[in-house]
């Protein structure tokens, strides 16, 4: 990939690190190396692109795979939707619960005006998709983003979510669209979209998995070094499932990126719901620090009357 300019424009440069070029690169290598496999997002044909966006409008992604799939074997190009029968394109959609049925029309007119206005050619910029009956902005962006690889960067509440912990976006429609363009690499929609959203979706989820996941913004993330994971769509604190193996694991790994650490700020790295005098406090971090020093991984010393943990060397 092309990382384009090094520091994003000035106005989002105050939101991104100074080595975006680096945050571009961690994201799309995590999502090339694992992610979810969606049939639609194995082809570059808007037609099939397009009937996958306004599916999942209402329906969840694991369910709109097999309404997919038959809608495809129904009407397997535009220009056979644009010849169906307007009651058998509803009625399909009735079938297969994808709710308002208005959708199922817009889609049939959308493939009318593909066949006989457009000579059988998707428009190939979000703008002209926006022509179609039905495609609104999102919408025409993700499939200019996934079939011409034109599209500009997706923002929808996934996105907002990773900026906000990640940078410290404020909670304003514009910030995040001016910090998610200058973030997204030029002229790489198809697999910057692709990849934030997963992001969203699989990692930076309400309730993060920023270590299970893998995340690739740890490094960077501002909610991953102060704790704090509420977002614009989680005002409170998520509550955060995790077995004691994974919390000795993650005490480990944390203390591996510091010389060495006092227990509330080791704390809030472990466990998003640490309070120093709560049930998920220093008594019970201090509990797994004996036991990890016991085996020999960690020390803890009093320093100025704080305990401070590090990594046995
Ligand atoms: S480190 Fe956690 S909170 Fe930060 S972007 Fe990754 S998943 Fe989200």
């Amino acid at each position: 990939m092309t990382d384009g300019p090094e520091t994003a424009d000035a106005d989002a440069g105050e939101y991104l690190p100074d080595d975006v070029g680096a945050v571009r690169s961690a994201l799309v290598e995590w999502y090339e190396t694992d992610h979810r496999e969606y049939p639609w997002r194995e082809t570059t044909d808007p037609y099939p692109i397009l009937v996958s966006e306004v599916m999942s409008q209402q329906t969840q992604l694991d369910r709109v795979v097999d309404a997919w799939r038959d809608f495809l074997e129904a009407w397997p190009t535009v220009a056979a939707l644009a010849a169906a029968d307007r009651a058998d394109v509803v009625a399909f959609w009735t079938d297969h619960s994808l709710g308002y049925n208005n959708r199922a029309k817009y889609l049939h007119e959308a493939a009318r005006q593909v066949t006989e206005e457009f000579d059988g050619e998707f428009p190939e910029t979000p703008d002209g998709l926006q022509e179609l009956m039905g495609v609104g902005p999102y919408t025409a962006n993700a499939v200019a983003s996934f079939a011409f690889d034109n599209g500009d960067a997706v923002v929808d509440t996934n996105v907002e979510r990773v900026l906000y912990r990640a940078f410290d976006v404020p909670d304003d429609d514009a910030a995040f669209e001016r910090v998610a363009g200058a973030l997204m690499p030029d002229g790489e929609s198809r697999v910057w979209n692709n990849a934030i959203m997963e992001l969203g979706g699989v990692a930076c989820e309400k309730t993060p998995r920023c270590d299970e996941a893998g995340c690739p913004w740890r490094a960077w993330c501002h909610a991953y070094e102060t704790g704090d994971f509420t977002a614009p769509d989680v005002p409170t604190q998520p509550s955060f499932e995790g077995s004691r193996r994974q919390m000795r694991g993650r005490v480990v790994r944390v203390l591996g990126e510091h010389d060495d650490l006092p227990l509330d700020e080791l704390g809030p790295r472990v466990r998003v719901d640490y309070a120093p005098d709560g049930e998920y406090g220093r008594e019970w971090l201090r509990g797994l620090l004996d036991d990890l020093a016991d085996d020999g991984l960690v020390d803890v010393e009093e320093r100025d009357g704080e305990a401070v943990a590090r990594l046995r060397r």
